[in-house]
């Protein structure tokens, strides 16, 4: 998965999603990436921002440009909620899903029956409970839909 931080000639900033650098590329250069904020199709790339910036300017302004949310919602949440996707967007990338198993995956991991990794699947609060009780520390992680459904 490859996110890159689009302009397009009105100067509103997004990011588009592609599955390669050449998939970016080519669907650019087709015209099929298109500005969610007035549909124009001359879109240009930005250089890559640094991520997980709170309070840098790049994120207020890239806030400001979505379209729809901005109005509603202020600036500076804005640029905590996309700061927020990207935390959760690294997480998945670094882990493994192990979906309902995650409590005895842990488990396993704690007591060196399995090889120790990064995992995330789900629990219920019991699960949680009984894993801080045996000394196994997890952290909850809200995965917004948007990333469940183009997570890969
Ligand atoms: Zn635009």
């Amino acid at each position: 998965m490859k996110v890159l931080d689009l302009r397009c000639a009105q100067d509103h900033r997004f990011e588009g999603w592609f599955s390669s650098e050449d998939d970016a590329q080519s669907q650019i250069a087709s015209d099929l990436v298109q500005c969610p904020v007035c549909g124009d199709h001359a879109v240009s790339r930005l250089p890559s921002a640094p991520r997980l910036n709170l309070s840098g300017a790049t994120q207020v302004q890239r806030g400001q440009a979505k379209a729809g949310q901005a109005a509603q919602a202020p600036a500076a949440l804005e640029a905590l909620q996309a700061a927020y996707m990207k935390a959760v967007r690294q997480v998945m990338a670094q882990t493994e899903d192990v979906g309902d198993r995650f409590a005895e995956e842990a488990r396993r991991m704690h007591y060196d029956e399995a090889p120790e990794r990064g995992i995330r699947g789900s629990a219920s609060p019991e699960e949680v409970q009984a894993l801080a009780e045996e000394g196994i520390e997890t952290i909850p992680l809200v995965v917004p839909d948007a990333l469940k459904q183009t997570a890969h």
